[in-house]
């Protein structure tokens, strides 16, 4: 028998909180799962610094992957009577599933944006390149690595696998949103996926929902407006991934400049060389860098050690509501302040905006192009796009949401003596 058609003698189940069970009966995929490239996503954390606002949003990459693969395992189920597709298009979407996060490196955000990283780079040289992934992905079809690597690329020429790995409707973030509400145990973020699995239909080269599920997805995109807003955007997270990129930063600077380390930091060189092989990109998960945070709480430099200390503590940054675009002359000012208070600006005073734009229609042109969501009407069955029949996604359609806070060490300001003019006028731009 072919290896692609292989099936385990016994399936073999993992319990999650989330679907109940994880079911697998392809050997492919079983396989998968056993690689360490997917085993590494254990030590990968789904929400990086959330855990320090919801202590309970310790979730791996790992959990979230097989929770996205389940969800596409029982979409094939309701569309095996509907779309013409082999054993091989079934293989495809399930393995783009499980795989489509493999490149994640530790706490994502911070990582990406010091060192220009791309993690969805990292997931095709995992996918193309000489691990043991490529290996299993390889002997389905000797074009198999590629096809998997498409369809995460969304640019595989099936247009409806893709919208069913990413689109404004997915099974990636119907599993994220469900997940991340159980273990941040916030109560936003529930939505009835049971139904809206019932009403997804394939047409064509997209996926629409039946008009009677409407509401149900009206839960579903009010689910990740709250989601965004309430627990990816917290300003307390927030304040611990600025923590955490400035610690990135300061190791980064010393580095380059011929800093003698105590505990040379072998695993970051190629990180901050900025030539990151493969292998090495690998090795570096969130574990490792935590050994370095507490490794680093001895160093001699002052900023460093500082930071660390903070991060491991929960010290966290206090916040204020800042918009660098309208206060520039107090930011200058502050800036200018502190570095007279010997605060070093550069590491104690941060700008941090996030912004979210919770649902769009197509809009030709635009940076950010979106499939919409269509509607079918069962009568006609014509299509409609979402907002215009749901009052309540139309509120929030195309509507880009930005916060700007600005962070900056309490503590430390606190610790300054209250007669000081320039800690009186710093307060005084903070909090007036
Ligand atoms: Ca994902």
């Amino acid at each position: 028998m072919a290896y692609k058609d292989e099936q385990l003698n016994e399936e073999k189940v993992f319990k999650d909180p989330v679907h109940r069970y994880v079911h697998v009966k392809d050997l492919v995929i079983w396989d998968l799962i056993g690689t360490p490239e997917f085993q590494r996503l254990r030590r990968i954390k789904q929400l990086g610094t959330s855990y320090l606002t919801f202590h309970g949003a310790e979730h791996s990459r790992f959990n979230h992957s097989l929770g996205v693969y389940e969800i596409l395992r029982r979409i094939i189920f309701n569309f095996e009577k509907k779309v013409n597709w082999n054993r091989e298009d079934k293989l495809l979407c399930l393995c783009a599933a499980l795989l489509h996060d493999l490149g994640h490196g530790p706490f994502s955000h911070s990582f990406e944006k010091v060192f220009k990283l791309d993690h969805e780079e990292y997931t095709r040289k995992i996918i193309l390149g000489e691990t043991e992934v490529n290996r299993i992905l390889l002997k389905v079809d000797p074009g198999f690595p590629q096809q998997v690597a498409d369809v995460i690329n969304k640019t595989h020429e099936d247009k409806l696998i893709i919208s069913l790995i990413s689109s404004q409707i997915d099974a990636d973030r119907m599993d994220y949103l469900q997940r991340d509400a159980y273990f941040t145990g916030v109560s936003y973020g529930h939505f009835d996926m049971e139904r809206i699995l019932r009403v997804m239909r394939p047409q064509e080269d997209q996926v629409v929902i039946k008009e009677s599920g409407m509401h149900a997805v009206e839960d579903y995109i009010m689910s990740r407006y709250q989601m965004y807003w309430q627990v990816y955007f917290h300003p307390v997270t927030r304040s611990a991934e600025v923590i955490l990129t400035k610690i990135l930063h300061r190791a980064k600077h010393l580095y380059l400049n011929d800093y003698a380390f105590k505990q040379k930091p072998i695993h970051f060189f190629s990180f901050f060389e900025g030539d990151v092989k493969l292998e090495e990109y690998l090795k570096l998960d969130e574990p490792v860098v935590m050994y370095y945070f507490q490794m680093w709480l001895e160093e001699e430099d002052a900023i460093l050690s500082e930071l660390c200390e903070r991060f491991m503590n929960r010290r966290l940054f206090k916040y204020t509501e800042f918009n660098p675009n309208l206060q520039m002359n107090q930011w200058m000012e502050l800036y200018r302040l502190f570095q007279e208070a010997d605060i070093d600006p550069e590491y104690y005073l941060v700008v941090d905006s996030s912004s979210d734009l919770p649902y769009d229609f197509y809009r030709p042109g635009e940076e950010e192009e979106r499939l919409p969501i269509n509607l079918l009407i069962p009568k006609t069955n014509e299509l409609k796009e979402l907002s215009r029949q749901s009052d309540i996604v139309e509120a929030i359609s195309g509507k880009k949401r930005t916060d700007h806070k600005l962070y900056f060490p309490q503590d430390l300001l606190d610790g300054m003596d209250d007669n000081s003019q320039i800690k009186k006028r710093i307060l005084e731009i903070l909090f007036d």
